[in-house]
């Protein structure tokens, strides 16, 4: 059933979306925190990050509690910090606007958890410069198993594929080169296997959008860190560009693709 049939339903289905989405960010936040911070992320129930304080359901509902509290810990006062309020706000939006694209698709449901596993990358990344494999590893599954939902001719498949591996070699190929010249690291190895997932979503045309706006993000976070930071060369985190190119392009790339082989 399409969620465009009646009004009613789509609106019931878009909020429907957005409760699943700040609920699946608040979890998201927390598997981010603790796979930074080294812990295990299924035991232990959730916690004060200040204190340590177990946190109750009040204390646990996406976005509400964090305004209700008035962004501190109930137990302890600590303020905390409104990341945790905007991320969850911000993944109710992308939940929505994927179902709005997507429709209820077998698509949909797949690139919701390639949402997810970008989200969570993303928060780890910005915290300590890693890109976690299991966030990299698991679209990657979940594109081969959609594979006979999705409606894709093998020859699609075989595109999107070659597309993932082409990307990854071409990229390789120029960061040890640039490694080479540079004489340091010059792209992380993580961000290397974002790119072959990117390939296989998007194919050859689009990636290379997303490249380029994932540049343009990345420059543009680089010159605002250092006007925040004066000295010590700041690492740059490019694993949230990326994400966001990539999963702009994924939602809206079609058109821009379009109109750009129309050009030419
Ligand atoms: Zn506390």
């Amino acid at each position: 059933m399409s969620i465009y049939e009646d009004t009613f339903f789509m609106i019931y289905c878009c909020v429907l979306a957005g409760v699943f989405g700040a609920v699946l960010g608040s979890f998201l936040n927390c598997a981010a925190w603790r796979i930074a911070h080294g812990e295990s992320f299924v035991k232990g129930r959730s916690h004060c990050t200040s204190c340590g304080h177990v946190l109750g359901f009040l204390d646990l509902i996406p976005v509400f509690s964090w305004i209700f509290l008035g962004g501190k810990c109930r137990y302890c006062k600590t303020k905390i910090s409104s990341r945790y309020m905007l991320t969850e706000l911000f993944f109710a939006l992308v939940s929505v606007l994927t179902l709005l694209r997507f429709d209820l698709s077998p698509e949909f449901v797949r690139n919701m958890v390639l949402a997810c596993c970008l989200f969570c990358l993303s928060l780890v990344d910005l915290e300590i410069f890693e890109i976690p494999n299991g966030c990299v590893l698991i679209p990657v599954l979940a594109w081969f198993a959609a594979i006979p939902f999705v409606g894709m001719s093998g020859m699609d498949v075989l595109y999107h594929v070659l597309s993932g591996v082409g990307y990854g070699a071409v990229l390789l190929a120029l960061v040890l080169l640039f490694d080479k010249i540079l004489g340091k690291e010059s792209m992380g190895g993580g961000d290397l296997k974002l790119f072959v997932v990117m390939g296989l979503y998007l194919g050859v045309a689009a990636s290379l959008f997303a490249l380029f706006f994932s540049c343009i993000l990345g420059l543009i976070t680089g010159l605002v860190q250092k006007r925040g930071k004066e000295g010590n060369g700041p690492q740059i985190p490019f694993g949230p560009a990326i994400a966001l190119a990539f999963y702009a392009m994924l939602l809206y790339g079609d058109g821009l693709v379009n109109w750009y082989m129309g050009l030419l």
